[in-house]
């Protein structure tokens, strides 16, 4: 029992950040956890703990970017699980400069490993999906689609294009039962977090201060982030759809 029991849930990047946190929390509360991420990562270590503890998990390594590797993944998964009810593509990249200096091959890596990688990753589930009747998808967004950052705007546009991703498939998709929304947050704890912090003051903004103030005094805790995905992917929110759901403590500009 619990509030994802009789799910099977994908999470790309669900082996580090918050990724992680929801691999963790999703099992818990009873899914059957198919975590996606880098060959490199930890994810078959952290299927195991999810296994020694009494929950399902399996490891299938792919790039999210790569349409070969999506589709293998999917069907590692469905193989192990069966139909993937729950879809959190959550996995992302960062990069930090000005624009001018902002390398072609650098725009074409954000916009395939943010961006492709929910339109190749929802693709190769969603027949799964709508063949067990329905399911919920949930999309990585950020601050960062609302409210431009200094020396991010290749990093900005990739979260805007998330932003809408999320809605045009919940709009697309609600009549054959599937939910799509969008996790929006702010600053987090995370090794993207601390990155994006330290190339920020790397070019002169002195964003570690000012950006921890506008979430009122701290970096948001990944297990937050998680929480708020388990909502979007639970049948608790059965009438939330193509929403952003901000986890961000009211942040105000930087
Ligand atoms: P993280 O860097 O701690 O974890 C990301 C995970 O994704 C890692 O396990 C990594 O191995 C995996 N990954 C990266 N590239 C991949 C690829 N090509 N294929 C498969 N897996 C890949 O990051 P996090 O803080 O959990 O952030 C991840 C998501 O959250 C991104 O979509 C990011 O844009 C978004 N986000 C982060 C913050 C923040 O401050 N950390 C704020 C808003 C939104």
């Amino acid at each position: 029992t619990g509030r994802l029991s009789g799910k099977v849930a994908l999470i790309s990047g669900g082996a580090g950040g918050c990724g992680l946190a929801a691999s963790e929390l999703f099992a818990r509360e009873g899914a059957k956890v198919g975590i996606v991420d880098l060959p490199k990562s930890k994810g078959g270590e952290i299927a195991a703990e999810i296994r020694a503890k009494g929950g399902q998990a399996v490891f299938a390594a792919a790039y999210v970017s790569v349409s070969a590797e999506v589709s293998a993944a999917v069907r590692t998964i469905e193989d192990a699980f069966g139909p993937i009810t729950v879809l959190f593509n959550h996995a992302g990249i960062l990069a930090v400069g000005p624009f001018l200096e902002t390398e072609e091959a650098e725009w074409d890596r954000l916009m395939a490993v943010n961006v492709k990688s929910m339109f190749l990753m929802t693709k190769a589930v969603l027949p799964g999906m709508i063949g067990a009747g329905g399911g919920s998808i949930v999309c990585t967004s950020s601050i960062s689609a609302v409210a431009a950052t200094p020396m991010e705007v290749l990093y900005d546009t990739t979260k805007g294009a998330c932003h809408m991703f999320a809605r045009a498939i919940a709009v697309e998709f609600r009549d054959r039962g599937i939910r799509c929304n969008a996790v929006c947050p702010g600053f987090i704890a995370t090794d993207h977090g601390n990155r994006e912090l330290a190339g920020l003051s790397k070019y002169g903004v002195d964003v570690s201060e000012a950006a921890i103030a506008a979430q009122q005094g701290r970096m948001c805790d990944p297990m937050e982030v998680a929480n708020a995905a388990l909502f979007l992917a639970s049948d608790e929110s059965s009438f939330v759809n193509g929403t952003h759901l901000f986890v961000d403590n009211c942040f105000t500009a930087v």
